[in-house]
């Protein structure tokens, strides 16, 4: 039994919060990409000088190099019993990437924390993130439809995705998730 688990959720949705003690309730690791990126850019290594641009401006890195990226992370031995993705997949290539790499049932559910865009955009301008600036929280929110949205209809034709209002406290939108979680998979 393996429990390999996909977060999806707009900027701002609380998502970051909620997988982090997703993932240790459950006993597997917490994998963001934005993480790994942003302390890719505090090292200063030749993957951060490249990504800090984009994620500057509120675009996305290539899916070339986010497929060598997550790869690389998901062979670690932790990862071996599940793991949790929090900002991996963003687009449809990433998507395929995932299914080249590790086949086809490569994931046991995804999860869609939904927040409203417009609870989100107050979110994202209180928190105060050196990359959140006005233009680049509007550039990724469109992004977020643009590219992202499309991957939720994947996942929900192929009965992997639940949906989770993420509008509420920190403690009852957790309570949500595990609740529907366990249920789907049969814990
Ligand atoms: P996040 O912390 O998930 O909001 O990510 C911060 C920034 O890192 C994003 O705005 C992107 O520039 C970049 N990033 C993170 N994950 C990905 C991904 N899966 N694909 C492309 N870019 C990403």
């Amino acid at each position: 039994m393996t429990t390999r688990l996909i977060v999806f959720g707009r900027q701002g949705a609380g998502k970051g919060t909620q997988c982090v003690r997703l993932a240790d309730h459950y006993g597997i690791p917490h994998i963001s990409t934005g993480d790994m990126l942003r302390e890719a850019v505090a090292e200063g290594t030749e993957l951060g000088l490249r990504a800090k641009v984009l994620m500057d401006a509120g675009d996305l890195v290539p899916d070339d190099v986010m497929e060598g990226i997550v790869d690389e992370r998901l062979a670690k031995p932790d990862a071996e019993p599940g793991w949790l993705l929090d900002g991996y997949p963003r687009t449809l290539g990433q998507v395929e990437a995932m299914r080249r790499n590790l086949g086809e049932a490569f994931v046991d559910l995804a999860v869609n924390l939904d927040v409203p865009v417009d609870v989100v955009t107050g979110r994202m301008v209180a928190r105060g993130r050196a990359d959140d600036t006005e233009e680049a929280i509007r550039r990724r929110l469109e992004l977020y439809e643009e590219q992202t949205a499309p991957l939720l209809s994947w996942f929900g034709q192929r009965e992997r995705l639940v949906e989770i209002d993420g509008v509420g406290t920190e403690d009852d939108v957790f309570e949500r998730l595990v609740k529907v979680v366990d249920a789907a998979l049969g814990a």
